[in-house]
């Protein structure tokens, strides 16, 4: 089938609900954490933040607490546990940790609907227990969608949870395809910035420090994702998390190169019609969406002028100079771990990277040699990709002697 979204969308969709939805953040502290909590501030009779976690930043997370009092929160590690259990439980607020703890939060009942923005790996075990607590799912952690996607989509639809998409170009194809569930889709068209070395060749970006690459031109994002979005593995994760998301084949999906980031995504009908949409690049508008879907709120965000931006310009992908696109599409396509053992190659080298143990291209190199070594599975099962990323990663750190 090639409609729409395959999970259901919440059934009930009242104009005022009586009760604020109570919302799990799950990465808080992050980007993409702050401005959720952003938004819940700003509509507190529609949204209240009930749970929150964190990996490291005891400091942001007992401030985030202090004002949104949710009712427990997660430190993971545990040096910060002290620190956060003296200044929340007095509160009232129960404070766990641990390598469990997500997990556990996850499964509380005391939560209508999981803000994954946790970043990388670390999310899917998260995201899998809302799905088993059947709690929707407002989905920013792509990672989840890449490493394990036909089985995480697999258990929302058995368990009819909702997942809405927050990456804005998922978004985007989301907000398209409302009122279209029985047209088929003949492609997806996702928009990519090109990032701050759109243009140039592989003797510039041979020299590429982190620094460089840390400066997003249009979003202010996490440095996992601003790194992905340089080498545009960021839209390369994103094509496999629209195939899985949207239930599509692979050969449905394009990328374009769109500078402007006006046009988040586009989805072309089979009469032939392409339906976008548009809006000034500010992540808060698919969070917002997500949290409200179906409803739309009205907010102060500032608004795109056609009389101020007169020119939107598309180019294809240059897949030659920067390979890691060209590398994702190869995973999608072979599908099976392929996703799997790429998304942690990809997660050592961004981190080798970042701590200056690696090129820029030399990721890439990483990357490919780790897809190499990595047998293929076909038909993975939870614990196949479970030990293709833990394979992955061992093998991707060896290369850099970690
Ligand atoms: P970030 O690095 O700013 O924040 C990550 C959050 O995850 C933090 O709260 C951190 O404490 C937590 N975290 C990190 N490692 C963890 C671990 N091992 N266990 C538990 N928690 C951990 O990242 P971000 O930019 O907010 O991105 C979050 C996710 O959203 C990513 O998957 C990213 O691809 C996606 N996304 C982000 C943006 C954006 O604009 N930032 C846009 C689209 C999609
Ligand atoms: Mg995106």
């Amino acid at each position: 089938m090639q409609t729409g979204s395959s999970t259901p969308a919440f059934s009930e969709a009242p104009k005022e609900p009586l009760q604020p939805r109570r919302i799990a953040v799950f990465g808080s502290t992050g980007s993409i954490g702050t401005q959720t909590l952003d938004v819940i501030r700003d509509n507190p009779n529609l949204f209240v933040a009930s749970i929150l976690t964190a990996h490291s930043n005891a400091k942001l997370l007992i401030e985030q607490a202090i004002l949104h009092r949710p009712h427990t929160v997660v430190i993971v590690e545990e040096q910060g546990y002290a620190d956060v259990r003296e200044a929340l439980q007095p509160l009232g607020i129960a404070v766990l940790s641990g390598a469990a703890a997500l997990e556990e939060a996850a499964g509380h009942p005391g939560y209508d609907l999981m803000l994954a923005a946790i970043v990388g790996f670390a999310g899917l075990k998260p995201t899998l227990q809302a799905i088993t607590t059947r709690r929707p799912i407002a989905l920013a952690n792509k990672e989840t969608l890449v490493v394990a996607g036909d089985i995480v989509m697999q258990r929302a639809v058995e368990g009819r949870v909702p997942i809405i998409p927050v990456d804005s170009e998922h978004s985007a194809i989301f907000q398209c395809l409302v009122g279209e569930t029985y047209n088929r889709i003949e492609k997806i068209i996702l928009t990519a910035s090109g990032g701050p070395f759109f243009g140039k060749k592989p003797n510039f970006l041979v020299n590429v420090r982190k620094e460089h690459a840390l400066q997003h031109p249009n979003w202010n994002m996490g440095a996992k994702i601003t790194i992905d979005s340089a080498t545009l593995m960021n839209k390369g994760l994103e094509m496999i998390e629209a195939r899985w998301l949207f239930n599509l084949e692979p050969s449905r999906i394009q990328v374009v190169i769109h500078p402007q980031s006006i046009i988040h995504s586009m989805v072309q009908f089979e009469d032939g019609s392409i339906k976008a949409q548009m809006g000034l690049p500010d992540m808060k508008l698919p969070i917002q969406y997500a949290l409200a879907y179906p409803q739309r709120i009205p907010n102060r965000f500032p608004r795109f002028d056609f009389k101020r931006s007169s020119t939107l310009n598309f180019e294809p992908p240059d897949i030659r100079t920067f390979q890691n696109l060209a590398l994702a599409s190869e995973a999608m396509f072979k599908g099976g771990n392929a996703p799997a053992v790429l998304n942690a190659a990809n997660e050592i080298a961004v981190f080798g990277f970042l701590r200056n143990r690696l090129g820029f291209l030399d990721m890439t190199d990483m990357i490919e040699r780790t897809m190499a070594h990595v047998p293929y599975i076909e038909q993975p099962t939870l614990d196949d990709y479970f030990e293709s990323d833990g394979e992955a990663r061992n093998f991707a750190a060896s290369l850099m002697n970690m």
